[in-house]
């Protein structure tokens, strides 16, 4: 099965691999599988599967991610645009899902 690629997305998603304990935190949440353990260190498995909900930054422990939520997510950019307001999905409140 292909999966899709958002593409030119994920571009400002970073991680500060001196920062990381590997705890697996990002890669639990991601619903894309776009990151992955390599040798104990959260690494980008495929940047264009990113939709840059902020899901991994929200839950890392050690603030070792950073990506600009909301910019790649085809939901929160329709959302900003119907709302006249900056892009939001609206799926994080209460949950430990989107910032
Ligand atoms: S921003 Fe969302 S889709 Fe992108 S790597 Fe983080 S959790 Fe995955
Ligand atoms: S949640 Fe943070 S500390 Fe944990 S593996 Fe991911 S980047 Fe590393």
């Amino acid at each position: 099965m292909t999966e899709f690629g958002y593409i030119k997305n994920g571009e400002t998603l970073s991680i500060r691999i001196e920062a990381c304990t590997g705890c697996g935190a990002c890669i639990e949440v991601c619903p894309h599988a776009v990151l992955e353990l390599r040798e104990s260190k959260a690494t980008i498995r495929d940047r264009t599967l990113c939709m840059e909900c902020g899901a991994c930054a929200l839950n890392c422990p050690m603030d070792a991610i950073s990506v600009s939520v909301g910019v790649g997510c085809a939901a929160a950019i329709i959302r900003g645009k119907l709302s006249g307001g900056p892009p939001s999905c609206d799926c994080g409140s209460g949950s430990s899902c989107c910032g």
